[in-house]
């Protein structure tokens, strides 16, 4: 299987390269020529496998240029009841007889993007070792996708990783987590600034092409294709997990940022899996929700990118929604182009003429939920059943509990544990203890390891040159 870009100016490319990539080089999202489907027959077969099993078939679908026995490898390695606390890996429980979460939040940092990160880390050094190569990961962070990143690269061969946080902004969890590691190859950075000065920093190393080319600088954003790949397998664990056979439809609710989570619902969809409706959650910056429910686009300029109690999902534009207007525009990539260019500079765009098929063709549905129906959710749902949710899946469950049709059978991602966020929880609920897993017992105890530096791209540069020079065989 190939890979092509959304702008379409790009040469097709192996899965193993595509990996490594961040944006295509004409400035689109990296994606598969086609999206392999598969009939009822597989999906008997699939409706059996352990998890490993199963994202073993998907993948392999994907990744055809990786030899059966090192893809099987990779995943076998990555997908234990010991990085992900069980067998199931991503355990759904239900919450009323037609909802359900699903727990994708299992992982070393507590939220979903290990699911899917956890495999990059572990494809990477593959795929590393097989060119010879060695990568210089730089990233911004506010939070869970630093951390995500940190735990799947700690110690991997060839790959030094420079993570930038903005100085005091984080939650004292979210800073233990990142800042307590120990590895060599993690660099954890503070920037005397904000988010948006972290991200200006990554930027201006990665265009300093002479930089770039020296120290193979990447990232692992949320762009990233191996990412999304990982993340459509839980779709189809979680199908089968609530359903006895192929006839019966299900929903998805994912509280949604940068559309990478539920653009893996919507090609799992695409493949031949019944999902009913994929319902996209927003918090108050809520780009998404329109676009969904009016079809206009409209980025946020900062100013108007809000800061909120789910913070995960505070985007201004998302990312990732470039791989399905690409498709909805029957492959268009010149007025992809054209349109995407625009939201670059802050422009917005109207498909409203094809809204339709947004809706019903690819089955997409929008809701948004605020500060305050979060803490009601929260409130409630400990109240009425004991269980205790973080703000994010709060946001996708409020929302699946407004649009739910008769009969619909919704699945709710949990996308991270109430522990992350504990300021939020007892603000909905008075003061409790939080559970946590016993792995990040005592966390915020232990001694940190970050550097603060002036924000100023020139001395991240002199970081990178120290250490990774320091560290060449
Ligand atoms: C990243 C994140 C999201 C948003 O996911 P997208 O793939 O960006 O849509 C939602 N909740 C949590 C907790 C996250 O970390």
């Amino acid at each position: 299987m190939k890979y092509i870009s959304t702008r379409g100016q790009t040469a097709p490319m192996d899965f193993s390269d595509v990996l490594l990539m961040g944006l295509a080089p004409d400035g689109g999202l990296m994606l598969p020529e086609h999206y392999p489907t598969v009939d009822n027959e597989v999906l008997k077969e699939w409706r059996h496998l352990s998890y490993p099993e199963l994202a073993l078939a998907i993948m392999q679908r994907f990744a055809t240029d990786i030899p059966h026995a090192d893809l099987k490898d990779i995943i076998d390695r990555t997908y234990t009841a010991d990085v992900f606390g069980s067998d199931d890996i991503v355990p759904v429980r239900k919450l009323e007889d037609d909802l359900y979460i699903l727990g994708l939040s299992n992982g070393p940092t507590l939220a979903f993007k290990d699911v899917a990160m956890q495999f990059l880390g572990n494809a990477f050094e593959y795929v590393l070792k097989r060119q010879g190569a060695r990568i210089t990961i730089i990233g911004a962070t506010s939070g869970d996708t630093g951390s995500a990143a940190e735990y799947a690269l700690r110690g991997k061969e060839n790959i030094e990783v420079f993570m930038l946080s903005p100085h005091g902004k984080m939650s004292d969890f979210q800073r233990a987590q990142m800042y307590s590691l120990t590895d060599d190859n993690i660099h954890n950075i503070a920037i005397d600034g904000m988010f948006d000065d972290c991200q200006d920093i990554v930027k201006a190393l990665q265009q300093d092409a002479e930089f770039k080319a020296a120290y193979n600088l990447g990232t692992v954003n949320s762009i990233n294709w191996g990412r999304i790949l990982a993340q459509i397998v839980y779709y189809f664990k979680a199908y089968f997990a609530v359903t006895n056979s192929n006839d019966e439809r299900v929903s998805f609710s994912v509280p949604s940022g940068n559309f990478g989570n539920i653009c893996a619902g919507h090609i799992a969809r695409e493949m031949g899996l019944p999902i009913g409706r994929l319902i996209v959650a927003t918090n108050e910056n809520d780009v998404l929700n329109d676009f969904f429910n009016q079809g206009a686009y409209q980025p946020r300029t900062t100013d108007k990118t809000y800061v909120t109690s789910s913070p995960s999902m505070d985007i201004s534009k998302a990312s990732n929604f470039e791989r399905f207007v690409y498709l909805l525009l029957e492959k268009d990539s010149a007025r992809v182009h054209e349109l995407f260019e625009g939201v670059k500079s802050g422009q917005g765009f109207d498909l409203s003429d094809v809204l339709e098929a947004v809706n019903t063709r690819y089955g997409f549905a929008a809701g948004k939920s605020t500060h305050a129906d979060r803490l009601q959710t929260i409130k409630s749902l400990y109240e009425t059943y004991s269980e205790l949710v973080d703000p994010h899946t709060a946001d996708g469950i409020k929302v699946a509990k407004e649009l739910q049709q008769n009969g619909e059978v919704i699945i709710c991602a949990e996308t991270a544990l109430p522990v992350k966020f504990a300021d939020t929880i007892i603000e909905a609920v008075g003061q409790i203890d939080i559970e946590r897993p016993a792995h990040t017992e005592g966390l915020e105890e232990l001694p940190q390891h970050v550097i603060v530096l002036d924000n100023k791209a020139e001395l991240v540069a002199k970081q990178i040159r120290q250490h990774v020079t320091a560290n060449l065989p």
